[in-house]
């Protein structure tokens, strides 16, 4: 199990445990998106009460599983609108939440609401807040008092950051900048789609050399699944030298 804090420092701990991501879990997850996210959080984060996360607690809960899969990095590929070069650039991930940590207003009061400004009491989004016309948004959020959709949106990006950044990027062979979006909950399922054709051949390997059935490799963490098959085709790496010697 993992334990992956929730809430910024010096703010009220909110620790939630994830367990190994397996076989099983890869094979539930169809496709990518949030919604395919929130599925594999669901799954991890198995007993545990994580209706009430909001969308920035949901996204360092989707950063803890990123970290636990691939490490602190992320590996943005853009491509140059100008000159239609393909270039990468990379995201450190604890980086940038340790940034937007160190911006943030302080912690909400018992409520989980913010003053801001002194003009209005908002909170923090949950998934089932978001909608796409601001001035609802901002409505639904504002819990006292009122102030501008604007206001309100741009204190909730410092007191309650999310990781969906859009970042500044330069093409390295014409300088035309660009504009990214980086999504982590995207970028985190596509990762792992782009994975399924090894898990397919992890298990083939697996089940030829063992005999284990599907649904214990399947149960299987991805780690000692990714172990055993390591093993086995070592193992035959060496027989078909032996054999060709
Ligand atoms: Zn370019």
């Amino acid at each position: 199990m993992r334990a992956v804090e929730l809430n910024a420092p010096g703010h009220a701990p909110l620790t939630l445990w994830l367990r190994p991501l397996t076989g099983a879990d890869e094979m539930a997850l169809a496709g990518t998106g949030t919604a395919v996210a929130m599925t594999l959080l669901d799954r991890l984060a198995e007993g545990a009460d994580h209706a009430g996360l909001t969308v920035s607690q949901i996204d360092r809960a989707l950063a803890g599983i990123y970290d636990t899969l691939y490490g602190s990095r992320a590996e943005c590929r853009v491509a140059c609108e100008a000159c239609g070069e393909t270039y990468e650039f990379t995201l450190d991930l604890p980086q940038i939440i340790a940034e937007q940590d160190a911006d943030r207003p302080g912690p909400p009061d018992a409520d989980g609401a913010w003053t801001m400004e002194g003009v209005a009491r908002v909170r923090a989004p949950k998934p089932a807040d978001l909608v796409d016309d601001p001035d609802t948004l901002a409505t639904r959020l504002t819990v006292e008092g009122g102030a501008s959709a604007e206001t309100v949106g741009a204190f909730l990006e410092t007191a309650a950051p999310v990781l969906t950044l859009d970042l500044a990027a330069c093409c390295p062979q014409c300088a035309t900048s660009a504009q990214v979006r980086f999504d982590l909950a995207s970028y985190l399922t596509r990762r792992l789609d782009s994975e399924r054709p090894f898990l397919v051949r992890e298990a083939h390997l697996i089940a030829s050399r063992y005999g284990w059935s599907h649904g214990e490799i399947m149960a299987l963490t991805r780690d000692d699944r990714r172990a055993y098959a390591g093993l086995i085709e070592a193992e035959r790496a060496r027989l078909s030298r032996r054999q060709t010697a």
